[in-house]
C-alpha cells in the first residue's frame, strides 16, 4: 500500500484559529488521519540488532531470518519448509507466476477491483492483466464465474484478490485450478490474520502471497512471505529470488534478488513479539467501528468487516455521491483515502489491458472509502468518524434525486 500517501493526507491539519480576545481557544479539533502506521520501536528492536552485531550475517538466510521464517510458520500453521520470505509482496506475486512457468505473453486473469501491485506482477511476469469483474457480495472474483468463462485456454493464470484481508475459500481455487490445469495464486496481501492457525483462510495446494508492508495489519517495514504446501514448487521459487542459486552458485534459473535481510528480520522479529498485543488492538478498534455501525443502513463496511480476523483498513461503501461525500468529511477533519481508487483497469498503466464488462467494479470503486482506522483510536475519535459520515451521507443522499438507499445499486441480483 501507498505509505507514502498517510502522512501527506495526515499533515493537512486545519490552521489554529486565534479567538478574538487574542488568545488561542477555540482550535477546531486536529485532523484524524486515514491510518497511522506503528511498528516496534527502536528499544525492542535493538536485542536483534546486537545479534546481528554478534554474528556479523547481514543477508542470505541468516539466524534472524531462519527464526522469523519458522515463527511465522508456526503463526500460519505450516511448516518452515512450506514458507519463503521475500522483500515484499509484489515481487512474491511476480515470482509465484514464473515459479509456474506461466509462458511470457499469455493472459493472467484477476479482479480489477485491486491494489495496483497485482496487475504490475504480471506485467512484471511478463504477463498481460486480464481484468475481471469481482462478485458483489464478496468483492472478490467468484470461482463458479471463472470457471464457467468461455476462454479459459486463453488464460496463463489466475491471480485472485483476497480484498483488505477477508479471507477467500481457497479449496475452491485448488480444485478450480486441478480441474481447468491453470495455475492459480492467491494475492491475500492483507490477510495476515486471517490465515493464522485454526484462522478463517486455509492455505491449500494453491500459493498464497502475504505482504508485510508497513500499512498492513503486522508490518516489518518491506517485506513480504509465500505460502504453499508443495516444498518443490517452492523451492523453485526461493531459487528465483535469489539469482537462481540455491545451495550452490549455480544459476540455475533466471532469478532476481528478493531476499529479505537480516535488518528486516530483526523488526519482523520484534513484531511479532508484538503481535498478540497488536491484534487486540485491531481487534478493539474493529468492534469500536461494527458496534457504531450495526444496524446502520446508509454506510456499508466492506464485506467481512468485524468478523473473525483483523485487517489495517477500514473502508465503507459511500450511499451517495462519493466526491462530495469526501469533501464534506474533509471539512469535517476526517481524512479519507479511496485505497485501490477507481480499479486497476482506470490507471493510465492499465488502461489497455483487456478486460471483461466491470459494472460491479465500477459501482463499488468510486463509492469505497476508507475511513480513519489505527489500533489506539479512542472511541471517542471513532464517534466523531461516524458522526461526521452520517451528517455528510444525509447530506448526500439528500441532494440525490430520490433516496439512494445503498442496497440499490448494490443488490448481487440486479449485477449478478
Ligand atoms: C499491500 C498490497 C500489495 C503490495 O504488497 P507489498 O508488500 O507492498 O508489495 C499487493 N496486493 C494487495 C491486494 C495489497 O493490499
Amino acid at each position: 500500500m501507498p505509505l507514502d500517501a498517510t502522512p501527506a493526507i495526515a499533515h493537512a491539519l486545519p490552521a489554529r484559529i486565534l479567538a478574538p480576545g487574542g488568545g488561542t481557544s477555540m482550535a477546531p479539533p486536529p485532523s484524524l488521519p486515514v491510518a497511522r502506521p506503528r511498528l516496534p520501536e527502536a528499544a525492542a528492536i535493538l536485542p536483534y540488532l546486537r545479534e546481528i552485531d554478534a554474528h556479523g550475517w547481514y543477508a542470505n538466510q541468516g539466524q534472524l531470518w531462519s527464526r522469523l521464517r519458522a515463527r511465522l510458520a508456526a503463526h500460519w500453521g505450516l511448516d518452515a519448509g512450506c514458507v519463503a520470505l521475500t522483500a515484499n509482496a509484489t515481487l512474491a506475486l511476480a515470482l509465484a507466476l514464473r515459479a509456474f512457468d506461466v509462458p511470457p505473453g499469455r493472459k493472467c486473469l484477476m479482479p480489477a477491483w485491486t491494489f495496483v501491485a497485482t496487475a504490475g506482477a504480471a506485467r512484471e511476469a511478463g504477463l498481460v492483466p486480464h481484468f475481471a469483474d469481482v462478485h458483489p457480495a464478496t468483492w472478490a472474483l467468484d470461482p463458479d464465474a471463472v470457471e464457467a468463462r468461455g476462454d479459459l485456454g486463453e488464460i496463463g493464470a489466475i491471480l485472485v484478490v483476497a480484498p483488505f484481508g477477508r479471507p477467500v475459500d481457497t479449496a475452491q481455487w485448488d480444485a478450480l485450478s486441478v480441474r481447468t490445469g491453470i495455475p492459480v495464486v492467491i494475492d491475500a496481501a492483507a490477510a495476515f490474520d486471517a490465515l493464522r492457525a485454526g484462522g478463517p483462510m486455509e492455505v491449500g495446494t494453491t500459493p498464497v502471497v502475504v505482504s508485510l508492508h508497513a500499512t498492513k495489519a503486522f508490518g516489518i517495514g518491506e517485506g513480504g512471505a509465500v505460502l504453499s504446501r508443495d516444498p518443490t514448487w517452492l523451492e523453485r521459487l526461493r531459487r528465483l529470488s535469489q539469482f537462481g542459486f540455491l545451495g550452490s552458485r549455480e544459476a540455475v534459473l533466471a532469478g532476481t534478488n528478493a531476499k529479505l535481510s537480516e535488518y528486516a528480520a530483526a523488526v519482523g522479529l520484534a513484531s511479532l513479539d508484538a503481535w498478540p498485543d497488536t491484534r487486540r488492538g485491531w481487534e478493539r478498534v474493529t468492534r469500536l467501528y461494527a458496534d457504531a455501525l450495526a444496524g446502520d443502513t446508509r454506510l456499508m463496511p466492506s464485506p467481512g468487516f468485524g468478523e473473525d480476523w483483523v485487517s489495517a483498513t477500514f473502508s465503507v461503501l459511500w450511499p451517495g455521491d462519493p466526491t462530495s461525500g469526501i469533501a464534506a468529511l474533509s471539512r469535517q477533519g476526517v481524512t479519507t483515502l479511496r485505497w485501490w481508487g477507481d480499479g486497476c483497469h482506470r490507471h493510465p498503466a492499465y488502461a489497455n489491458c483487456p478486460r471483461d464488462p466491470l459494472p460491479v467494479t465500477d459501482t463499488i470503486a468510486p463509492r469505497a472509502i476508507g475511513l480513519p482506522f489505527w489500533r489506539e483510536m479512542t472511541a471517542s475519535q471513532v464517534e466523531r468518524v461516524c458522526g461526521a459520515a452520517w451528517r455528510s451521507a444525509e447530506a448526500a443522499t439528500a441532494c440525490i434525486a430520490g433516496p439512494m438507499a445503498r442496497s440499490v445499486p448494490m443488490d448481487p441480483p440486479a449485477l449478478a
